[in-house]
């Protein structure tokens, strides 16, 4: 994996593979190295793409840089747009729109949601301008050259993002259940869109083409969100072609503008390689597992605990320990396994490890334990404590294989910049370990949570995980939808 210091199995006859920096083309070469360093050097730790991306969302990708540099922040166009929308007024021939992304909720779901947003922003032509909220400026690189994503302080609207919510007046769901919009309707200079899980029926009418038809002609559209949205794009008539030519293959969407977009900062990428170095780079495989447990007590669980044992023995992750026999055996040099635990709780990693010291494997092969911290609980505004989940995320995705924790952003993140199908613990219910405790998921995007059930032409509700074979219900949230 790690191949620019060839500390894996590189015998003298093979060639060594030239590191992929720019990422199969998603990336552009010219940014200055030292402001982002992980933005070249993620290369040498992850492996190489899980696919080819298409040319035709290379070019498209390089298409959206020129329009961002045409229309970002404090730009000719920006400046013009944002006058506009102070006044209210807009001509029809202003060449920018605009998808403002609000910072909403836990990191995870960040991450997901900003592909989304982004996605839909290539789909529409429009410029993604991502609301620093706290600390995005501290955990993301710019993506882009030459222009900046981050909306600028003096945003007109920024004051009121935090108040937006369904009841807004300029909420489009809200507008549609008051009827307040019509084909014929001057479209307004803004408009905010809730997406939110909580959202409610007319909401959801953003999925529908005739609403986006609408939502055309709106020059400022404000996005929150918290869920992975993408699976329904696919659903969308007037979306169906292009998407078809970007992606071909359904399966790497986040993997891909995961990859484009999310550059760990110099302090993160600090913590990633540290970390790496010092406990994952050596072993002979790394094993990623990723616990989440959605409970109001904080654990640790023994049955959770059980459940993380039973998946990795049963499908062969982790070697089984000898309990009664405590003769090493001698193998030459034994293989060795790096597990890289993750929890808020320590309390699942001190058993494993203390497993792994205590007694010999069945193998002979040897088992280190690493987990990097234990932060207790969600603390989504502190900075080093974001810094460090992200930190934590990217250092799962560096592993060979995964397994992850259902309904959690956090793993569904680690899988798809890692382009890995993981295990999937599922969730257990009444405090009991499921069985089977994992299943292999279908493909490695992430899956929407909250998604619509509504067909937009019939209008009446449908179940949309049976409309097409690539849009599928999901492993681990039998309503939520997924690409597969
Ligand atoms: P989700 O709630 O699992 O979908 O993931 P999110 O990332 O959206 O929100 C969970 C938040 O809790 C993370 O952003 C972290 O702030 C924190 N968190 C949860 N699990 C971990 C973990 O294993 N390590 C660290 N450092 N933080 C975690």
């Amino acid at each position: 994996v790690f191949q620019q210091q060839g500390v894996n199995n590189i015998s003298s006859d093979s060639v060594e593979k030239p590191i992929d920096k720019l990422i199969g083309g998603l990336l552009i070469d010219g940014f200055d190295e030292r402001s982002c360093l992980s933005r070249y050097q993620s290369a040498n730790y992850h492996k190489g793409l899980s696919a080819k991306p298409s040319s035709y969302l290379i070019s498209r990708l390089r298409k959206y840089e020129a329009l961002h540099k045409q229309c970002g922040p404090y730009t000719e166009a920006y400046n013009k747009t944002v006058k506009e929308l102070r006044s209210g007024q807009f001509s029809k021939s202003s060449p920018c729109k605009y998808v403002v992304w609000i910072s909403f909720s836990g990191l995870g779901n960040r991450i997901l949601t900003l592909a989304s947003a982004f996605l839909y922003a290539l789909l529409t032509d429009r410029v993604l301008l991502v609301d620093p909220g706290v600390d995005m400026v501290d955990l993301f690189c710019e993506p882009f050259p030459e222009v900046s994503w981050f909306l600028p302080p003096d945003f007109p609207l920024k004051s009121q993002f935090h108040g937006f919510n369904q009841k807004s007046e300029q909420c489009y769901g809200k507008m549609l259940k008051n009827n307040s919009v019509a084909s014929s309707t001057l479209p307004p200079s803004f408009l905010y869109l809730h997406l939110v899980h909580d959202y409610d029926d007319e909401d959801k009418l953003f999925f529908c083409d005739e609403q986006q038809n609408f939502l055309k002609k709106v020059p400022w559209l404000l996005i929150k969100t918290d869920n992975y949205f993408t699976p329904s794009l696919f659903l969308m008539p007037s979306f169906e072609q292009e998407l078809k030519y970007l992606f071909p293959n359904k399966e790497t969407i986040f993997h891909f503008l995961g990859r484009y977009l999310l550059h760990p900062t110099n302090n993160v990428w600090g913590l990633v390689v540290r970390y790496y170095e010092s406990y994952l780079a050596n072993a002979n495989e790394r094993v990623g597992i990723q616990i989440r447990v959605f409970d109001t007590d904080p654990g640790p669980f023994q049955h959770v605990l059980d459940q993380i044992l039973a998946c990795t023995l049963k499908e062969n992750l982790l070697p089984d320990v000898n309990r009664e026999d405590d003769i090493v055996s001698p193998s030459e040099t034994p293989k060795s396994k790096a597990v890289l635990m993750t929890s808020l709780n320590a309390g699942y990693f001190e058993k494993v490890r203390d497993m792994y010291w205590e007694y010999p494997t069945v193998t002979g092969e040897v088992v280190g334990i690493y987990q990097p911290s234990h932060e207790g609980h969600q603390q989504s505004e502190k900075q080093i404590h974001n810094q460090k989940a992200w930190a934590e995320m990217y250092l799962l995705s560096l592993s060979d294989v995964l397994v992850t924790s259902s309904w959690s952003t956090f793993g569904y993140v680690a899988q798809g910049l890692g382009g890995l199908k993981p295990w999937i613990l599922y969730k257990p219910e009444n405090r009991t370990a499921p069985n089977p405790p994992c299943r292999r998921a279908m493909s490695m995007e992430p899956c929407f949570h909250a998604p619509p059930f509504y067909d937009c032409r019939a209008k009446r509700g449908i179940d949309t995980g049976e409309l097409v074979p690539h849009v599928r219900h999901c492993e681990d949230m039998s309503w939520g939808l997924k690409l597969v």
